[in-house]
């Protein structure tokens, strides 16, 4: 078995990240991926009925350097996106602000908080009372729909941070979607002489101060220098009876503690092509977001760009609590949403639908999850995972980033480029 100098394992942006900036400085690398395809969590499709749709990221969530920076050293372009915001409620659509009654009183708490506490603690402490109930349900179900996070872990430190550094909302969306990128980055890998190997599921990482030996759930071993396990949180938390949970020998106590204490959140995304833009009329020439009490609560269009394709999201304990539906099941949820947003009977919706695809990344083996979010005890589990084993097990991924992209592309591009940095 020749031993291999770096060995990758997970294709995502973390790990095509560092793979990119290794083999451009003369490392020789492997990356092992479990599935028939690079970008993990990124996958954009473009499929002959439901044509173009991204069925994981989606968005720059902000004027985000390292993504930005990629896009320009591959010629990818990017445009503004998203329109108004609309809220539905008791069968009326109606533009929305999108205010939370009592923000400025919960901003202002929360900047005097002085130990960190999950947010429901933090809301019941502080907002307990009756005539903040409406308050506490709407960020409840912001931190559920947004962060995708369970919000009785949800650190109130984190969110404050991310809550006082919005930037107005300044969002893009990538030309050919988040695929491209990825695209580019195992173009280089590949002519920088990346060796890729596909279909293979990483069960077993033994190691020693000298190597490290990987095995895959097709019984290969592969030998290496230093490997960069670049999986999703989701991943590494899940038992071992799961098709994709990795052992380590030996064992890592603190870092599998680490690990169950960061948060990691659930998600389901649907995909409807419909025959027109119905939704689409003189008042609603601008929508963008929909904010609503449905089952499936959030919905977008792709304004500006004129498109037929509606897309749902279920985040965070709902969508936890979902997860076990079928994709039927989960379709039939969101038509029922959609008919009582637009008001209009469900077997007209049907007879509109083109082509529909649900993505459920929660149940996904090899994804478990939506992305990270903080607990009150990340900040101290990340510093350690971001520590390398005995100089030859590191850890990369969009959970392992610190600061206010968290969960998104950038996080785990920044993480595969903090790797690559200590390695080289
Ligand atoms: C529905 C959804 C929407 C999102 N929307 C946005 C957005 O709009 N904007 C944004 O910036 N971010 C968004 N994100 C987050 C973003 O997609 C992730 O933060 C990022 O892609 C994670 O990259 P990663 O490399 O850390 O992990 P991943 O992309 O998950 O890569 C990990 C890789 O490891 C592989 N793997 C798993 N198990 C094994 C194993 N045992 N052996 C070998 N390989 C294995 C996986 O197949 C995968 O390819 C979204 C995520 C989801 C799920």
């Amino acid at each position: 078995m020749e031993k291999q100098e770096i060995i990758v394992v997970g294709a995502g942006a973390a790990g095509l990240m560092a793979a990119y900036l290794l083999s451009k400085s003369g490392k020789r690398v492997t990356i092992l991926e479990a599935r028939e395809r690079i970008g993990g969590r990124i996958y954009s499709l473009n499929d002959p009925t439901l044509g173009y749709a991204e069925s994981g990221a989606e968005f720059i969530h902000g004027d985000l350097t390292l993504t930005k920076q990629l896009l320009s050293e591959a010629g990818i372009g990017f445009s503004p996106s998203g329109g108004e915001m609309w809220e539905a409620n008791g069968g009326q659509l109606r533009q929305s602000n999108w205010n939370i009654e009592g923000w400025d009183e919960l901003m202002e708490a929360l900047s005097h908080l002085q130990k960190d506490v999950s947010i429901a603690e933090f809301l019941q402490e502080y907002f307990g009372d009756e005539k903040y109930a409406q308050m506490r349900d709407a960020v409840i179900r912001f931190v559920s729909g947004y962060d995708t996070a369970d919000p009785a872990r949800a650190s109130a430190f984190a969110l404050r941070l991310e809550w006082q550094q919005d930037d107005e909302g300044a969002q893009y969306q990538i030309k050919g979607g988040y695929g491209e990128l990825m695209a580019f980055l195992e173009k280089q890998c590949k002519s920088n002489g990346v060796n890729f190997q596909l279909e293979k599921v990483v069960k077993h990482i033994d190691w020693t101060s000298e190597q490290v030996r990987l095995t895959t759930a097709d019984k290969i071993g592969y030998l290496a220098v230093k490997v960069i396990i670049a999986l999703p949180l989701g991943v590494l938390k899940a038992g071992i009876d799961q098709p994709a949970s990795v052992v380590f020998e030996p064992g890592l106590m603190d870092h599998s503690l680490a690990i169950q204490q960061m948060g990691y959140g659930a998600i389901i995304k649907v995909l409807l092509r419909f025959k027109s833009d119905f939704w689409n009329s003189a008042k609603t020439a601008k929508i963008g977001f929909i904010l609503s009490g449905e089952a499936i609560p959030t919905w977008w269009t792709q304004y500006p760009a004129v498109s037929n394709l509606l897309t749902g999201w279920l985040g965070g304990l709902p969508a936890e609590a979902k997860k076990h539906l079928d994709e039927n099941q989960l379709l039939e949820l969101a038509i029922g949403s959609l008919a009582n947003i637009f008001n209009k009977p469900e077997t007209e919706l049907c007879e509109e639908l083109v082509a529909w695809k649900v993505v459920n990344w929660t149940t996904d083996p090899y994804t478990l999850g939506s992305y990270a979010y903080d607990t009150v005890e990340s900040h101290r589990a990340r510093i350690l995972m971001q520590r390398p084993v005995a100089q030859k097990l590191y850890f990369a991924g969009e959970y392992l980033y610190e600061g206010p992209a968290m969960g998104t592309v950038e996080a785990a591009l920044a993480s595969g480029l903090a790797v690559a940095q200590q390695i080289s």
